[in-house]
């Protein structure tokens, strides 16, 4: 898959963590690949394993070469697979070790707008630097987000006919700012709906927004990648 993906064009992969024993599996693909980049932390829909120990675990492994960011860690109310409160404490947990590495976050969010917004608005968080992917949140989420200066991912859906609510964010979004996914396996994009979901179907989703933007699929490339560089600091050395 990752040739695959190199031969459209494709330069540079950030893998993300579900759970933290995938960390393993992933800092193996870092060390094959000089290409490919790692998050490591828990998805909200694993919040509930979370255990004592976890945080110390998880601090000594951003240590290790290839890993550029906390993530996913975020909160989801649509699924709901992890206790609410159990979700937000574990996010909280790895925004504060994220920021005391130095190091930027992969965020999830659904359904959850209104308790992420008051979680990025604690004091605490004002030094938080992130993504937050696969971006649906609408525009006035949006808005206050790149206020905090947060930069928005943005997935498949952004082809999809009937996402009016994902494309109204990208007049408002800075070039800056935007940052381009597939969200693997999932929300593969129109030509290839239907399909596992994989990363050189990126190039579908750039050139929907390059289009929307009135920009060459190389100038959006040039843009992304250097907001990915900016973002993910770390992915330089
Ligand atoms: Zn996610």
């Amino acid at each position: 898959m990752l040739d695959d993906a190199r031969t459209v064009g494709v330069t540079g992969f950030l893998l993300p963590a579900v759970k933290l024993d995938d960390s393993e599996l992933l800092l193996d693909l870092c060390r094959r690949h000089a290409d490919v980049w790692c998050a490591l932390g828990v998805h909200p829909h694993a919040a509930s394993t979370w255990k004592d120990g976890d945080t110390l675990r998880l601090r000594s492994l951003l240590d290790e070469p290839g890993v550029v960011a906390v993530g996913e860690c975020g909160l989801d109310f649509f699924y709901d697979h992890s206790p609410r409160e159990t979700q937000l404490r574990v996010m909280l947990e790895q925004w504060d070790l994220a920021w005391e590495s130095g190091l930027p976050v992969i965020v999830h969010n659904r359904d959850s707008n209104s308790e992420m917004l008051a979680a990025t608005r604690r004091p605490e968080n004002r030094v938080l630097k992130g993504v937050f992917h696969s971006f649906a949140g609408g525009l006035e989420m949006a808005t206050e987000l790149l206020g905090r200066g947060f930069y928005l991912g943005l997935s498949g859906m952004v082809t999809f006919p009937k996402a009016d609510n994902v494309r109204e964010v990208l007049p408002t979004l800075p070039q800056e700012r935007l940052l381009l996914e597939t969200d693997t396996p999932y929300l593969a994009p129109v030509p290839h709906r239907g399909e596992k979901n994989q990363p050189a179907f990126v190039v579908e989703t750039a050139q929907r927004i390059a289009a929307e933007w009135e920009l060459s699929l190389g100038q959006l490339s040039e843009i992304t990648t250097a907001n990915f560089f900016r973002l993910f600091e770390r992915a330089r050395t």
